[in-house]
């Protein structure tokens, strides 16, 4: 039953054409933007100064009147309304680490009669009743109501669709109490305190004109793309967005022939549309080519402020899955949705910049900037090597899991790389400051005195085992999973960088009266650097050897997220994210609590989903394979040919190790039920899923994949790698 299905997809893709385009082509400056309710059309529809106070609010995080809130409303109604419109939402990024939303339409009756309404009020503060989103304990069910709050830091935008279209309204989600129920007000705090701790450095550096600083990010994305009809023959991949099953296609992604190779018309009639769609809503995609594995691809936007970048990565993912399926495909943004073959990430290129326009990790021209640059490395290199485990934290998930350290993505070890040139003058620097040098062939740094040689802008891949890599202007953290949310990343880097930045400000101004400024940079710059420079590492990050460098040199290696997750509450950490108002210890425990939860669930999920599709669907096909061979076997006995027993006793043994491998799954999963789930906590549960659940599945995949290339290739009910990833 199920081979047919299959064959009649191989056959139905083959016909496949591109879809053709919707409408006439536009002119990509007509399309930018149009459904953004950005800085233009408020000032086309607000007054002066209430345009005025929204832009500095925007532009310079200043706090805005909720006074204006009303005109606010009313503009934005106006503009959504004849853009078709009929509805509004507030929009926002609860825990489980998708996008929510609850619409409302417009309509209001006043005496009877019709009237489209939307007030400051609903403006400002939604009720979505959200009670079902994980909090982590933060709420109980009596309590459970929380509310959505704007954040006017991000513009609200029209999403279409076939039959209508909404005007969606970026918010913050809290509960009564004022604790986070989301991912975006702890990215909002985090921003703030960067920007304190930031801008204190630089009046102390002797910058009077900068008054605001903010993180800018970049996110590329990795994505696979499969035709949508294998995907609906996968109940695996369904259920759990990846592949728990399926042989290793005799040519995997060997022969490196997709890696930035030419794109196909249907995919790239998928792309043509999914970049429509995301500049209408003003998310600036630049880029896009092949990746590496076999039907995988990475689009990339220029970078913008983070919490916009956030948002709009958000909405990247969110576009790329429905586009897909007005063409026939399935976008699988999963980390690793087939086994054998690479997985994909997300890197997040990771800034500072200036109102006044400066790039604060852009290596200067000139002795100032020289400077500037050095402190902000160093703060950066203090932060990651003090926080490494926490870095590792914020990209710990079950599906990250089987990428980190898998030869194509990162080891969980966090380390930096620096290049060559970058690492030359951390060296100097640590020379320089220490007294008379004794090596002189060592070249030393002296603030204020030398200038920083040319580095290049590393546009190669040589720092591809990196999990994070300077790139010439920018950090790249590279761990990140392409399915995950950003936001996580970006708060932990945003605040261990404040923080390190306030250490490096407090010694400064502690030795700047006896040896001035230059001179108290100097030395802060040498220890700082002296101390932490075990975390750079600029070699290859796959090989063994790295490991047991990284051993000698004290850096940890969570390599699950079990390992990692408990770091979050480590000590000192919760007080550095009180020190900057970014989480209290009561959301960052529930936080962590809700990342144990999500991993088990995941566990969980994909434990009984591949107990079932080894039951019901691949032991009826080795049982109906065992029939026909039999019935061949005798034949071949009455005829007196030779007979196919080696077969068959390949069929028996493997059938019974998958028979022995989900009895053990099954007795697992019963246990679970059974047991009290808060005995030990969240990690005694993740950790007994890991280690019992995780390689009980592992056992029964080989088993089943073995079975695969055993069964008679007409009764196989699954879509095979070799068709999934080739046939398109
Ligand atoms: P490559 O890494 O291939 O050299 P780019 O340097 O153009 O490519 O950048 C890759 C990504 O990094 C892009 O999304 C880009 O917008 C982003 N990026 C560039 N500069 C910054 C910056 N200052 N802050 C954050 N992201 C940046
Ligand atoms: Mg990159």
């Amino acid at each position: 039953m199920s081979s047919h299905s299959r064959r009649a997809a191989i056959q139905s893709i083959s016909q496949k054409q591109p879809l053709p385009p919707g409408g006439e082509p536009e002119n990509l400056e007509d399309l930018f933007g149009r459904n953004v309710f950005g800085l233009q059309q408020m000032r086309a529809r607000l007054p002066e100064s209430a345009y005025r106070a929204l832009e500095s609010c925007i532009e310079r995080g200043q706090e805005l009147d909720p006074g204006l809130a009303d005109l606010v409303a009313s503009a934005m109604k106006e503009w959504a309304v004849e853009r078709g419109a009929t509805h509004f939402t507030h929009w926002f990024q609860p825990m489980t680490g998708l996008t929510a939303e609850k619409h409302d339409s417009f309509l209001d009756l006043e005496n009877g009669k019709i009237l489209l309404h939307f007030s400051g009020k609903q403006l400002i503060k939604g009720e979505p009743d959200a009670s079902s989103f994980p909090s982590g304990g933060l709420r109980a069910t009596f309590e459970a109501r929380g509310y959505t709050a704007w954040d006017p830091t991000s513009p609200a935008f029209i999403r279409e669709n076939a039959s209508g279209a909404t005007l969606c309204i970026p918010t913050a989600f809290c509960s009564w109490t004022g604790e986070a129920l989301d991912k975006k007000t702890p990215l909002l705090r985090s921003c703030e305190a960067l920007n304190r701790s930031a801008v204190r450095m630089l009046k102390l550096l002797g910058d009077e004109k900068v008054g605001f600083v903010y993180p800018t990010v970049g996110a590329e994305q990795e994505y696979f793309l499969i035709d949508r009809e294998f995907y609906l023959l996968r109940p695996d991949l369904i259920a759990t967005g990846r592949t728990l099953f399926g042989a290793r296609p005799p040519k995997g992604q060997e022969l490196e022939d997709h890696y930035f190779g030419s794109i196909s018309p249907r995919i790239l009639a998928f792309m043509h549309e999914s970049e429509n769609e995301l500049w209408k809503l003003g998310v600036p995609v630049k880029t896009r080519h092949n990746e590496v594995a076999p039907s995988q691809f990475e689009i990339a936007p220029i970078f913008e402020r983070t919490t916009l970048s956030t948002d709009h990565n958000m909405l990247t993912m969110e576009v790329l899955r429905q586009v897909a399926q007005r063409h026939g495909l399935h976008c699988l943004l999963h980390e690793k949705p087939f086994a054998g073959i690479n997985g994909s990430g997300k890197h997040n290129n990771w800034s500072m910049a200036t109102d006044t326009g400066i790039n604060l990790l852009d290596p200067g021209q000139t002795p100032e900037t020289n400077m500037r640059f050095v402190v902000f490395l160093t703060a950066v290199i203090r932060a990651i090597d003090t926080h490494a485990d926490l870095l590792r934290v914020s990209i710990a998930h079950a599906a990250n899991d089987h990428r980190l350290g898998a030869n194509e993505a990162p080891p969980a070890i966090i380390s930096i790389y620096l290049g060559d040139e970058l690492n030359a003058v951390v060296e100097g620097l640590v020379a320089g400051g220490s007294g008379p040098n004794r090596d002189p062939n060592r070249k030393t740094m002296r603030l204020g005195v030398n200038t920083m040689p040319p580095l290049p802008r590393d546009a190669t891949d040589r720092n591809r085992t990196s999990p994070f890599a300077f790139t010439g202007n920018k950090f790249e953290f590279r761990a990140v999973g392409s399915s995950q949310s950003i936001s996580r990343p970006n708060i932990f880097l945003n605040t261990i960088v404040a923080d390190s930045l306030d250490q490096l400000a407090a010694e400064i101004e502690k030795l700047e009266g006896s040896a001035g400024l230059e001179g108290a940079v100097q030395q802060v710059v040498q220890q700082t650097l002296a101390k932490h420079k075990r975390v750079i590492f600029n070699g290859n990050g796959y090989s063994a050897e790295w490991h047991a460098e990284a051993a000698r040199r004290g850096l940890p290696n969570l390599r699950t997220a079990v390992d990692a997750i408990g770091a979050y509450t480590a000590p000192g950490k919760v007080e550095m994210f009180e020190r900057h108002r970014v989480l209290s210890r009561k959301e960052a425990e529930s936080r962590q609590h809700v990342m144990y939860e999500a991993y088990v669930k995941a566990i969980a999920i994909e434990a009984q989903s591949a107990a079932g599709i080894a039951s019901s669907m691949l032991l009826p096909a080795a049982t109906t394979y065992q029939r026909q061979l039999a019935e061949s076997i005798e034949a071949a006995r009455r005829s007196g040919a030779k007979s196919l027993a080696r077969q068959e006793r390949r069929l028996q043994e493997t059938a019974d190790r998958i028979e022995a491998a989900l009895g053990a799954l099954e007795a697992l999963q019963a246990a679970f039920e059974k047991a009290d789930h808060h005995e030990g906590g969240g990690f005694e549960h993740a950790r007994q899923f890991r280690d019992g659940v995780i390689p009980a599945m592992n056992s029964l995949r080989d088993a089943c994949d073995a079975l695969e290339l055993l069964v008679d290739d007409e009764l196989w009910p699954l879509p095979k790698y070799r068709e999934i990833l080739f046939v398109h």
